[in-house]
């Protein structure tokens, strides 16, 4: 018998039980195809990342003495997608069996169930062996309820996984840190620089350019910032261990111009593609809390832990609880297209176009970026939740759809009407002011609602709030801002909701 098994490019795990034996009767096979590059716009280094890390792992295997097959996007025999590639191979090769691991995508993993159904070899999915969670272990812990708290997850998850416990008891007797962290970074502080790679990824951008795949974004073809093997990712790790978990937690919530990663640790990627797994890297930040208890606050180092086996667990979940439905979910029923400007940046607020900017250099801008600046924006001004999921699918070098959209369509658009969040994440200026320094310099004035310079922010916050009244009104979470807004005086009313219409109206001027 001949087997051939598909390694998708986002499970580059070497750790992968498949490699741990060698076996003349197997090939792997990876490919660069068009249905992958073209199913979002996607930012030109979130290609580039993809199929140079994809190269290194073939690379990697092929040494150790597996047989591989890697089809490049501009091969003559590329079919352009997962069944016309395997079938062809299957035919050519003589294969007798088919495997795969389990995709983290929905569209994937109907696509080759779809196709294995068509095929005349046998076939068997595997797990990818990646989580810490099956994806129907959410569903199941909270069967029969009718929220979803991300709290309680987290939780239950720290125990069965005996994650900084003692015994049934968190250490140190609390669970949650987040009254102690989320600081605003002190106006001297200066950021430590972000560790980068100068990875030469010439021949992969040119391979891209020959082909009409369409995407946004820039690139340094000699100097690729991202880490593109196991090894980078580990030395990025650890420079996140060394260099930043003892500010992690106070900063996390920081915004501050021309910065653009501060304290986080930009593991998303190598995590995401299964480069490294999740629990090495909470492995390798406990060790280093042990190492220096001095120097790392207990404080931050749950404030880290909390994102991974919490929050990216329980985003996993709730895709495979929710899917296909929840990409149709529009709560608000927002119709709007996103501005120009958020495939240029230019803008004259200084806070989108700091974080847009960056996304466009970087592929890459923190939580709070995502969520309080762009994500707000959107949700303010009505966007449909399609327009907004289609840019974070393509500009983030993280954004594969299962933890995409249940960040975007969910925490930050509310689309969902609360499956993910218990309230919409929106702010006017003052938050944003509060957490960064983006207000100061702005063309905008962060304190004024009405006139010329008023910060946007602040009339579309209160027009958000009037127009979903309906839907909002009895949220017992947001009942104090309607409190506040029912108590405004009527002519400040009725100029705010003027000055959020001629805003939304003129969106493209902004
Ligand atoms: P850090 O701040 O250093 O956090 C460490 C790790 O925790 C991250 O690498 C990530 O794996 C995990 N994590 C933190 N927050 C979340 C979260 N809310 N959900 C899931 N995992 C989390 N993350 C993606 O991986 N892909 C996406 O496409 C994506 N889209 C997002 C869209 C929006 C609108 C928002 C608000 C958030 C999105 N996130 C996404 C979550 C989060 O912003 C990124 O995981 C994080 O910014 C990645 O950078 P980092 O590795 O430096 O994170
Ligand atoms: Fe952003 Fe408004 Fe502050 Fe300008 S004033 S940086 S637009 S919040």
């Amino acid at each position: 018998s001949k087997t051939l098994r598909l390694i998708l490019g986002d499970q580059l795990n070497s750790n992968h039980s498949w490699f741990q034996t060698f076996d003349d009767s197997v090939t792997y096979v990876l490919m660069e195809i068009r249905t992958e590059t073209d199913y979002a716009s996607h930012h030109i280094q979130k290609i580039v990342g993809f199929f140079a890390a994809m190269q290194s792992f073939a690379a990697a295997l092929k040494s150790n003495g597996h047989q591989v097959i890697y089809i490049h996007l501009n091969d003559e025999n590329n079919r352009q997608s997962f069944d016309k590639n395997v079938e062809n191979l299957i035919a050519v090769h003589s294969f007798t069996h088919f495997e795969y691991q389990s995709p983290d995508e929905y569209r994937v993993e109907e696509h080759l169930k779809n196709f294995c159904q068509h095929i005349a070899v046998s076939t068997k999915v595997i797990d990818s062996e990646h989580f810490y969670t099956s994806r129907g272990e959410l569903g199941a812990f909270f069967a029969g309820k009718k929220t979803f708290l991300l709290e309680s997850f987290y939780r239950a998850l720290r125990k069965k996984h005996h994650v900084l416990m003692d015994g049934d008891q968190p250490l140190t007797g609390q669970w949650n840190y987040d009254g102690e962290n989320r600081k605003k970074l002190p106006k001297d502080h200066k950021p430590i620089a972000p560790l980068v790679f100068n990875n030469d990824v010439t021949n992969i951008v040119n391979e891209v350019k020959k082909t009409n795949v369409k995407t946004i974004g820039t690139i340094e073809a000699k100097n690729f910032v991202w880490p593109i093997t196991r090894e980078q990712s580990l030395q990025l790790l650890d420079f996140f261990a060394t260099e930043c978990l003892h500010l992690f937690g106070s900063y996390q919530d920081a915004m501050t111009p021309n910065e653009w990663s501060l304290y986080h640790a930009r593991v998303s990627f190598s995590m995401n593609i299964k480069m490294i797994s999740p629990k090495e890297v909470i492995e390798r930040c406990i060790e280093e809390w042990k190492n220096r208890p001095a120097e790392i606050e207990f404080n931050q180092l749950e404030g880290f832990v909390r994102q991974i086996i919490g929050w990216r667990e329980y985003m996993r979940g709730i895709y495979w609880l929710k899917m296909p439905e929840y990409e149709t979910l529009n709560f608000f029923n927002n119709q709007e297209k996103l501005p120009d400007w958020f495939w240029t940046g230019k803008t004259k607020m200084n806070c989108l176009r700091d974080a847009i900017t960056q996304s466009l250099d970087y592929a890459y801008a923190h939580h709070i970026q995502r969520l309080m600046i762009t994500g707000n924006f959107a949700l303010l001004a009505g966007i449909h939740p399609d327009e907004v999921d289609a840019w974070y699918l393509g500009i983030y070098i993280d954004a594969i759809q299962w933890v995409e959209i249940t960040n975007t369509r969910g925490m930050s658009q509310f689309a969902d009407g609360g499956i993910v969040g218990t309230k919409p994440y929106v702010s006017s200026a003052s938050y944003i002011d509060k957490m960064s320094h983006y207000c100061g310099s702005c063309f905008y004035k962060k304190a004024v609602k009405v006139g010329d310079k008023a910060c946007p922010f602040n009339s579309l916050y209160w027009n958000f709030y009037d127009r979903n009244e309906d839907k909002l009104g009895k949220n017992p979470r947001v009942g104090m801002m309607y409190n506040v807004w029912r108590k405004m005086n009527p002519e400040d009313k009725v100029a705010t909701l003027q000055q959020a219409d001629y805003y939304l109206k003129n969106i493209n001027e902004l």
